[in-house]
């Protein structure tokens, strides 16, 4: 039997339109082909389950075959093979018009579909000038049959000899596509896509050194892994294999810290196996890290859209057939299957993380500061995460204590409530640069938290509107009286000349500080409280924190550093400068400060206690405190 016949195409050539527009993912023939030898695989062994058929399985891998003196590549299976009307029906009519269907799409909408648009067997096209289907089915008394089209619409359709059952697809590579023929791209190419593939593929012989050359054995070269980690039952599974599987994916990493193995069967399914890795730094956070399967066929390693933006930090492997992979982004985003995938990926990361903080709290409290930003991302983007995770986010105190939020409430709760009811939560950012407000926050017995992440700002404004009748304070926000005001504040009893003549005393010996502002603040403290301090206001520092860290803030990051200098007006040597400075017009004020060694000197300490002296400044205060001993 012989037979010519016409595709039904309408548009004279659409092979030149895929070729060009797929240009950048062509290699992706190789993962089509494979993948459908892989299902002609998997049905025969079904069918054979199924006793629907009785012959004989065999070896049942796939054979990938470079001929480089004719210039083909040939992916072999003994899978279930294809009769003359099935080829018609499959690849001539049903294949065609999905061909004929990417052709339509790309009309309205070429970007939605670059990239993947599951052209199955014809993305062979993109490399080929010439392809051959052999193919004999198991059904019996079945007739061998060959096809072959040179990419126009017309194709020969043969019947020929073939010892065996399944399916050789030969291509003829064209001239662009000559890589094609080189073992190491395939090599590559079957490393990347067919790696964990459930069908044992081979490529070539193994090789081995011999007499100081590379000689091949006998032995056939299986390149996947069939059965990965994640397709294994968890309880088979020891904390060394999933090490090791995390080792394979990504060489020379550091040991994860925690893993999770999904398993879902209904309402969709999804197995993988989700790490925590290591977090040491911001260079760290390396999105694209998760890898997406079907059925064990490698997809894409950008999750987006798929995966809830805050577990892009993870690493790992997901497989579903239930996510649609031959559509755009944007509709992959919008598709009411991946967002059920996606919130249920989100209840299993809780569920573990919570699992984990109940059965060993030490191990998590030791982890805490590299999983903290992936928990508090998690909580800022996710509200379902955020409500899961009250149960197991920490607050760590300056003393490296850990704490739920629960707990944390229980401890400050007596103590640091103000006046008007509100609990008053006191942190640090700097254990350094803060130390002396630190240190005085805990003389008054306050618990100080330790806020140095990176989302840790966020954090307090957020949590601020979580919780109820809480404010999240700065311990250098205000004098240490002040930051939790209990009771009515002392009236200050100062006239406005006096309250000016002071401030003129004060400000016109600050070192000049580049975008920094100061306003002189008076109070009535304790006259063993500092006579003088720097405070900054929480909200403006966190305004200004927040837009360093976002656009669309502008206004609030050109703003000038505003600062208080408190003075202590109860304090013996305020109330000298008062007494020297009274009834004074400015200019005095100004001459009388320039000649007063403790004037300087308490501006100069106040500032070193908050780091803020340096250069001249410094090196001025530093001589005069030399020539003083
Ligand atoms: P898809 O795989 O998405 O259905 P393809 O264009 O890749 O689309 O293939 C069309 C059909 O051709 C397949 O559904 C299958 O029935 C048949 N087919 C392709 N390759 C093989 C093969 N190696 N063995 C048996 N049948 C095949």
């Amino acid at each position: 039997m012989s037979q010519n016949g016409k595709i039904g195409v309408t548009t004279e050539n659409i092979f030149p339109i895929i070729k060009k527009f797929l240009y950048s993912d062509h290699e992706i023939f190789l993962r089509e082909l494979v993948s459908n030898a892989v299902d002609a695989t998997q049905k025969l062994k079904t069918y054979s389950s199924l006793g629907e058929f009785k012959g004989e399985l065999g070896d049942l891998y796939i054979n990938i075959k470079i001929d480089k003196e004719n210039g083909t590549l040939t992916i072999s299976d003994r899978g279930i093979g294809m009769t003359n009307e099935e080829i018609d029906k499959y690849i001539n009519q049903i294949a065609f018009s999905s061909a004929n269907e990417f052709l339509d799409k790309y009309k309205k909408d070429a970007n939605s579909i670059i990239g993947h648009f599951g052209l199955g067997f014809y993305s062979s096209f993109m490399v080929s000038k010439k392809v051959e289907i052999i193919t004999k089915s198991f059904k019996e008394g079945a007739e061998a049959v060959k096809w072959s089209c040179d990419g126009s619409p017309e194709y020969t359709i043969e019947t020929v000899e073939k010892a065996d059952r399944g399916t050789d697809i030969v291509l003829y590579i064209d001239d662009e596509n000559k890589n094609f023929l080189e073992k190491n791209e395939i090599d590559k190419l079957l490393k990347k896509y067919c790696r964990f593939l459930p069908v044992p593929i081979v490529f070539g012989k193994k090789t081995e050194w011999k007499d100081g050359k590379s000689v091949e054995t006998d032995e056939n070269n299986v390149i996947n892994e069939t059965s990965p980690l994640w397709t294994r039952k968890p309880s088979d599974l020891k904390d060394e294999d999933y090490k090791k599987f995390y080792q394979d994916l990504y060489p020379f990493s550091d040991e994860p810290m925690f893993w999770i193995h999904l398993n879902v069967d209904y309402p969709f399914k999804l197995t993988g196996i989700l790490y925590f890795p290591q977090i040491k730094s911001n260079v760290d956070l390396n999105k694209n890290k998760i890898q997406l399967y079907s059925n064990q066929v490698f997809v894409t390693d950008s999750v987006e859209g798929i995966v809830p933006e805050f577990l892009t930090l993870m690493h790992g492997v997901l497989d579903s057939p239930d996510i649609p992979l031959n559509v755009s982004r944007s509709y992959l985003q919008s598709d009411q299957n991946v967002k059920k995938i996606s919130s249920h990926i989100t209840k299993k990361v809780a569920d573990r993380l919570e699992e984990i903080f109940k059965n060993d709290r030490t191990q998590f409290e030791e982890k805490w500061d590299s999983l903290k930003v992936f928990i508090e991302y998690g909580m800022l983007t996710d509200e379902k995460f955020n409500d899961r995770a009250q149960k197991f986010c920490l607050l760590k105190n300056t003393d490296g204590k850990a704490f739920t939020f629960e707990e944390y409430k229980t401890l400050i709760s007596a103590n640091q409530t103000d006046k008007e009811g509100n609990l008053i939560y006191l942190y640090a950012n700097n254990k350094d640069e803060q130390y002396t407000y630190i240190g005085s926050a805990k003389d008054k017995g306050y618990d100080v938290i330790l806020f140095d992440g990176q989302l840790d700002v966020h954090m307090a404004s957020f949590l601020e509107q979580k919780f109820e009748k809480s404010r999240f304070v700065r311990v250098d926000s205000d004098t240490i009286d002040n930051i939790i005001v209990k009771d009515d504040a002392k009236e200050i009893k100062l006239t406005d000349k006096q309250k000016e003549e002071l401030s003129e005393a004060f400000t016109s010996q600050l070192p000049k500080i580049d975008k920094t502002e100061f306003t002189v603040d008076y109070k009535a403290l304790d006259e063993k409280a500092q006579p003088i301090q720097i405070t900054q206001n929480e909200f403006m520092r966190r305004m200004k924190e927040m837009s360093a860290m976002q656009t669309g803030m502008g206004f609030y990051g050109e703003m000038p550093n505003n600062y208080n200098l408190v003075l202590n007006i109860e304090h013996p040597l305020i109330k000298n400068i008062m007494a020297d400075v009274d009834g004074k017009d400015k200019e005095a004020v100004v001459s009388y400060a320039g000649n007063n060694a403790d004037i300087r000197q308490l501006i100069d300490l106040a500032l070193l206690s908050n780091g803020m002296l340096k250069g001249e400044a410094l090196n001025n205060f530093i001589k005069r405190n030399m020539e003083n001993i």
